[in-house]
């Protein structure tokens, strides 16, 4: 089951204007290379509370590491996927919009990634968490902000916190940068 697929289905069973988020990291952008999936995971999650929680970097010198770690050159973008977005930007019965919980400090690096790749403009918005909440809370808040139909994320503990606290939404994930897809359901 393939990302193109399960989104498909979505739309032409409602036939209305679909609106999908994507997360960015992991899904539109390719995390950066060598770095195996646990040290990422201990870079990023707190480790203070056994439920949810993301570490927010305090020092400057970690916040210049992940600046840097997130220069355009090191970030890839993740090709079948950005193929799939430009198919369905051409259809205008779908809205695209990313909400990434990238930490204000990353702002500039994120719109430099966008111009780099000449992709900002295939989204109607492009939302990161610049008053720096917890990535799970600022993803919620703006989820229902947006009245978002589908969302697309590679954190399953994320997607299962959003599952539990938003109805009639579908919820996908992408593990890992590979194709296979699993809606978690509504
Ligand atoms: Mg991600």
């Amino acid at each position: 089951m393939c990302l193109k697929y399960n989104i498909s289905r979505e739309m032409s069973a409602k036939g209305k204007v679909i609106k999908i988020g994507f997360d960015l990291d992991g899904v539109i952008i390719n995390k950066p290379p060598f770095v195996p999936m646990f040290v990422m995971d201990l870079l990023v999650r707190s480790r203070r509370n056994k439920g949810l929680s993301y570490r927010f970097p305090n020092t400057k010198l970690e916040r210049f590491v992940r600046w840097f770690s997130h220069s355009p050159v090191f970030r890839p973008p993740i090709e079948k996927n950005i193929n799939l977005i430009h198919e369905l930007y051409k259809n205008k019965n779908y809205e695209l919009y990313v909400v990434s919980s990238r930490y204000s400090f990353l702002d500039k690096r994120t719109k430099q990634w966008f111009d780099y790749h000449c992709l900002d403009g295939l989204f109607k918005k492009i939302h990161i968490n610049l008053n720096n909440e917890q990535p799970h809370k600022f993803k919620e808040k703006m989820i229902k902000k947006l009245d978002l139909n589908v969302f697309i994320d590679d954190d399953l503990p994320l997607l299962n916190y959003l599952k539990s606290r938003i109805k009639n939404i579908d919820l996908l994930y992408m593990e890992d940068n590979k194709s296979v897809i699993g809606n978690i359901g509504k």
